[in-house]
């Protein structure tokens, strides 16, 4: 067995992947006193999209111990606004969320979060290696063996429960055959970091977050500390087969240039960084965990970032799955109830985010984003929700409930509007399986 008795544990969890999703996991159990290795088959400090944190997130920092370190690292955000197509905007402040969620969040280098995270883990008393791939896990009668490789050597390490915190590599996901695309959202994005990019008239500290959205799809502006800002462009499949040639930031100029609002920002501008691509977009796994197994972050599913809200579900199901570890490794005959509480509970969440997601661009969603109005506190339910405060809150899932109702009743008036926009996504997540498929 590669050097690993069947008989032995090398440690009682194995945690795959070192981002946020996995330091955080493998935090909370050595907070609880388990025996944690997390692998990372990278070196920190690493370069990583995903760098707007939500205000729900900031609860699970604090609970790791590194709330003030967060901050220190951070460019704080208020909150987001979603500009017209005429360039004007409205903006969504955190500080009018319904419940308990703070009034701000944070927006970061990823190298930098993320190796904050894997060192507080690694001070938790988290064996925490880099350089290290999982290759290949094989699950026995009581534990697992995970075949490993670091630096050209192979090795095997056994554990009693598997975490996979792989993000979109979605380790156990792939060797298990439970990777499913999503065929509602389908899309692609390019980014790179800037100088010189303007903030909005009344946010000259830059701490808004801007959505824009263009006719082939929406572009992110995202301050950091330090004055540079993420730019990035999310695009329809169709208008990512226009792109000729191999200058990317070529491409990604032309793209900027049809953003409405983007031209006044990006006057003067000069890119710092290589223009990144990435495609291939949602994903969800069939199943969310097994004997001695649990997906966390995206390991488990990817939702389109609009919302940025991918690294606190990435958090946020760690902390929820760490309950289930620890209950699963003291009473394991417990194991299945609490995995199948878990993947209710986060099914629920992530369906309230892609619910949003799937109609950010329709003509209705644009109206009532443009426009909010707010009628029985819809608009301040709105707000919570891009807090990130979509699991238990009633009175914000209650909002939530209304807002669907009123943009049932808006796209019944505007009948068809709603109907070429459901045609029109319905071509496009086509396109995409058919270039995949190619591919
Ligand atoms: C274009 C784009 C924009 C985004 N913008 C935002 C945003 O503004 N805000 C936001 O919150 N989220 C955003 N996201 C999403 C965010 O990037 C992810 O949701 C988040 O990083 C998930 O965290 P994670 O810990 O699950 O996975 P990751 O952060 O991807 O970490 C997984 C780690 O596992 C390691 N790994 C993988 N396979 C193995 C293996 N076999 N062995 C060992 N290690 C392995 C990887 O090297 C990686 O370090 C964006 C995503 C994209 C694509």
């Amino acid at each position: 067995m590669d050097g690993a008795s069947p008989r032995t544990f090398d440690c009682d969890v194995l945690v795959v992947g070192g981002g946020p999703g996995g330091s955080t996991m493998s935090t909370l159990l050595a907070q609880r006193g388990w025996r944690v290795t997390m692998l990372e088959k990278a070196r920190h400090p690493r370069f990583h999209i995903g760098e707007s944190l939500l205000p729900a997130n900031l609860a699970i920092f604090e609970e790791i111990g590194v709330l003030e370190k967060l901050r220190a690292l951070g460019h704080l955000k208020l909150g987001a606004d979603f500009p017209r197509d005429d360039g004007s905007y409205y903006t969504f402040r955190f500080d009018r969320a319904l419940g308990e969620t703070p009034p701000y969040a944070f927006q970061v280098k990823r190298e930098e979060m993320d190796r904050m995270l894997f060192e507080n883990a690694r001070e938790h008393g988290v064996d925490a290696r880099e350089a290290t791939k999982v290759e290949r896990v094989a699950f026995d009668a009581d534990g697992v063996v995970a075949h490993i490789e670091a630096a050209g050597t192979k090795a095997a390490l056994r554990a009693r429960y598997l975490v996979d915190a792989s993000g979109r590599d979605t380790f156990l996901g792939k060797q298990l055959k439970l990777v499913e695309r999503n065929g509602k959202h389908q899309s692609a994005a390019m980014f790179a970091h800037y100088r010189n990019v303007a903030h909005n008239p009344d946010d000259p500290d830059g701490n808004i977050i801007s959505v824009n959205r263009f006719a082939h799809g929406w572009a992110w502006f995202i301050p950091l500390r330090g004055g540079d800002t993420s730019v990035g462009c999310v695009c329809k499949p169709s208008y990512l087969k226009t792109r000729r040639g191999s200058d990317n930031a070529a491409f990604m100029a032309k793209t900027l240039a049809l953003v409405p609002g983007a031209e006044r920002r990006m006057e003067g501008a000069e890119c710092i960084s290589p223009v990144r691509f990435t495609g291939n977009y949602s994903y969800a796994c069939r199943r969310m965990a097994g004997p001695r197994w649990i997906l966390i972050g995206d390991a488990w599913a990817f939702l389109d970032p609009v919302f940025s809200s991918g690294v606190y579900l990435a958090m946020y199901s760690a902390r929820q799955a760490c309950e289930v570890v620890d209950g699963a490794l003291r009473e394991p005959a417990r194991e299945m109830a609490l995995q199948k509480r878990y993947a209710k509970h986060l099914r629920h969440g992530y369906r309230r985010f892609a619910w949003f997601i799937y109609r950010f661009n329709s003509p209705v969603m644009k109206a009532l984003f443009a426009d909010p109005r707010n009628v029985m506190q819809v608009e301040q339910g709105v707000i919570s929700m891009l807090a990130g405060d979509v699991f238990d809150n009633r009175l914000v899932l209650s909002k939530l409930r209304i807002f669907k109702a009123i943009y049932a009743i808006a796209s019944l008036l505007n009948l068809r509007r709603w109907v070429a926009d459901l045609a029109d996504r319905r071509r496009q997540n086509r396109m995409r399986i058919a270039t995949d498929a190619a591919e």
